[in-house]
């Protein structure tokens, strides 16, 4: 039996978990540092209190029981990988030998370290561990607001930095959270502010004029403070500075300025770009060895064209399924496919029942966008959420 070892339980490895686990004539192993997969893509609704914690994330373990015993899952961090001898190791060499090896580790916020302080003194929105303690951090600043009068006076800012696609949508998402929450019950968020720090002269840098614009005009009208053509010298742990010495003071700061891979990655002298992303041919293994895939966040995809496509979840599913696509031809003795991935859209969230989708042929704006935004994700997690509860109750009746 052919053994598959998939690391990594975001969205490129359930995607390829999912194409695969049909098969029983393989065993499949997943295996991520967490026991969830965190939907990301929400992550920034979880932050300001709209969605509940326990629809951000799909558990690995309900999951995977659901397809069989021949799909096991494995909770642990990943050390290594020694390519040439076909193993990993995790937990203090503990190794796990493998036919085929997909990497989809993903990526971690790159706090830039020429820029002073901004790793001890900003967070990063890339995990669940994040996210939540955000969450908790604001509602507990909101309960203090509440509780006491004087405190509610005094002002309270959020300085978040990047106003690329992550920055924007938390930006609108928790603007729009404080105005509500201004609105319908207290006085107590009068003196909250988000300030958006974007580098360049419009956020969401890179998409279509318009979308920009309206992004922007959005932002305004929920009473975003946007600094554009800023760049961040430094920052103290109140504080930061910005080019031309202008100072923004803060009580919590977010740093969404970029990613960079895995630091897995780091460790196993692969070829990579600067962002330490793995270079891949275009069946999306990695060159010297074709029974190793690299998919999602932790490569450098390419559409067919050879341009660079941006890091989404959108690329790190289709990504998983080509990749299991050509498993499956190896498994076959058939050659591997060229991997067509390309992007059919983008949706972004601005705060409330607010979505842009550009779908390149059209743009939908506003509530229906908002609502396109919703469906598109309902598609990706509930079918997940209905095979966990059948892992769950094949795990029950097994305690039983
Ligand atoms: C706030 C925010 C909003 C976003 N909005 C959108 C959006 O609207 N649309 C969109 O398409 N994209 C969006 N993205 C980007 C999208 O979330 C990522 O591109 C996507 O998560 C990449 O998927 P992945 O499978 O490569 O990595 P991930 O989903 O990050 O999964 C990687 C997994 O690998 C595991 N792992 C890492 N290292 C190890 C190790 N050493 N051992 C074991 N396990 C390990 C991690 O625990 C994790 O579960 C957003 C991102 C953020 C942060």
């Amino acid at each position: 039996m052919k053994k598959i070892v998939i690391i990594g339980g975001g969205y490129g490895g359930v995607s390829t978990l999912r194409r695969l686990a049909g098969r029983k004539d393989i065993s499949i192993t997943l295996i991520d540092q967490h026991p969830y997969h965190f939907l990301q893509t929400e992550g920034y609704e979880l932050v300001a209190g709209t969605l509940p914690f326990d629809q951000s994330f799909v558990n690995l373990h309900t999951l995977c029981s659901s397809y069989g015993e021949h799909v096991t899952f494995l909770h642990a961090k990943v050390d290594s990988i020694e390519v040439d001898e076909g193993k990993i190791y995790y937990h203090d060499r503990h190794e796990l030998v493998y036919d085929f090896l997909i990497i989809a580790a993903g990526s971690v916020t790159r706090f830039i370290s020429s820029i002073e302080g901004l790793r001890s003194c900003s967070h990063g929105v890339k995990s669940l561990t994040g996210a939540f303690r955000m969450k908790q951090f604001f509602e507990n600043e909101l309960f203090l607001r509440l509780e006491n009068d004087k405190h509610a006076k005094e002002h309270y800012s959020v300085v978040i930095g990047g106003a690329g696609l992550s920055g924007v949508e938390i930006a609108a998402q928790m603007q729009h959270y404080f105005n509500r929450y201004y609105k319908s019950n207290t006085l107590a968020c009068a003196t909250l502010q988000i300030h958006l720090i974007a580098g360049g002269h419009s956020v969401l840098k890179g998409m279509h004029t318009k979308i920009m614009a309206k992004a922007e005009e959005r932002l305004n009208d929920l009473g975003v403070i946007i600094h554009k053509g800023a760049h961040i010298e430094s920052v103290e742990p109140h504080c930061a500075c910005l080019e031309g010495g202008k100072k923004l003071d803060f009580d919590f700061m977010i740093f969404t300025g970029g990613i960079m891979a895995s630091p897995l990655i780091a460790n196993l002298h692969l070829d990579t770009n600067k962002l330490g992303q793995i270079i891949v041919n275009k069946y999306l293994q990695l060159p010297d060895h074709p029974e190793i895939f690299a998919i999602g966040d932790v490569a450098e995809i390419r559409d067919g064209r050879g341009k660079l496509i941006p890091d989404t979840a959108q690329v790190a599913i289709k990504s998983g399924q080509c990749a299991a696509e050509n498993i499956r031809c190896l498994l076959e003795g058939k050659s591997p496919k060229e991997a067509k991935i390309s992007i059919k859209g983008l949706a972004i969230a601005l705060g409330g029942r607010y979505a842009i989708i550009d779908l390149k042929w059209i743009r939908i704006y506003g509530i229906v966008g908002y609502f396109t935004k919703q469906l598109v994700e309902s598609l990706y997690k509930w079918p997940l959420w209905l095979r966990c509860r059948i892992g769950f109750q094949k795990t029950r009746s097994c305690q039983i």
